[in-house]
């Protein structure tokens, strides 16, 4: 559906889809399977798959997870699967199985700490060399402000960012994205998100490390046109907003965009953003 709604790669394949709504873990043929087939799909595009990003509001009970006071704070992402290892190791061995068919990368959710990168990349080199896989790209995601914030110490231990606004506008602006009052002001084109992303891009840019965004504000025409005047390199969305992503990027110069975009660093409210 994303190849034939014009998508040029997939930027964002969450994998919780393949642990949820059942009774135990995917096992490890399980999952090559689906990482194989999404791979062949995709005939040579890039397509990123990302490592299991459950906790927080995403629940598997069959993984029988300590209950938390804050599960949006506490034990998901990465923080889990560096807790859980067989999840981590049964995941990484089926994608660096399924890389043989085709090219994938891995991004790894919710990292925080440099330590924790630094301790992905072993396991994930750990699980090459059992299933005598080929060396992929691994990035994180960009969701916790200190990870924006501190870019320029991470830009040189991964191969890509790709900032997640729905969890990075949740954590800067401190608004559970679900809840049912507030949700509606956790608003992604608030200026502090967009300085935060503006630091990211210009942290990677001077390691060569290239940048997405595959948050919900991507999908926005007028977020894709300031994302890309802030020189994001690779806008990831669903494949229903593909369509109307392009024709607002394609209706406007480059210049134009970074414009806009220097304005919206400027401005002092989301709605003032939302005004230009
Ligand atoms: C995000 O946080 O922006 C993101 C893309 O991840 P998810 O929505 O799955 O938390
Ligand atoms: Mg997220």
């Amino acid at each position: 559906m994303a190849l034939e709604a014009g998508a040029q790669g997939v930027g964002l394949m969450r994998t919780e889809f393949l642990f949820l709504g059942r009774n135990s873990a995917p096992d490890e043929q399980e999952q090559y399977r689906a990482y194989r087939d999404m791979t062949e799909t995709m005939g040579g595009r890039s397509l990123i798959i990302r490592a299991l990003d459950i906790g927080g509001d995403k629940k598997a009970p069959y993984l029988n997870l300590p209950a938390e006071e804050n599960p949006i704070l506490g034990v998901r992402g990465a923080r889990l699967l560096l807790i859980r290892q067989d999840l981590l190791y049964t995941q990484l061995r089926a994608l660096y199985r399924a890389a043989a068919h085709g090219p994938i990368r891995i991004m790894f959710p919710m990292v925080t700490h440099t330590s924790e990168i630094e301790a992905l990349r072993t396991h994930c080199e750990r699980a090459r060399a059992q299933v005598n896989g080929p060396q992929l790209k691994i990035g994180i995601m960009v969701e916790v402000p200190a990870v924006a914030v501190m870019a320029e110490k991470f830009a040189p231990l991964v191969d890509f960012f790709s900032v997640g606004t729905n969890d990075l506008t949740q954590y800067t602006l401190a608004i559970d994205r679900q809840h049912p009052e507030l949700a509606s002001q956790a608003d992604s084109l608030h200026p502090a998100v967009l300085n935060l992303i503006d630091r990211t891009v210009r942290a990677a840019k001077k390691h060569s490390t290239w940048v997405g965004v595959c948050g919900g504000l991507a999908a926005d025409p007028l977020g894709a046109r300031i994302l890309t005047g802030l020189g994001v390199d690779e806008l990831s969305m669903s494949a229903q907003d593909i369509a109307a992503v392009k024709a607002a990027l394609r209706a406007e110069s480059f210049v134009s965009m970074q414009a806009l975009a220097e304005r919206a660093l400027a401005a002092g409210s989301a709605d003032e953003v939302r005004a230009l």
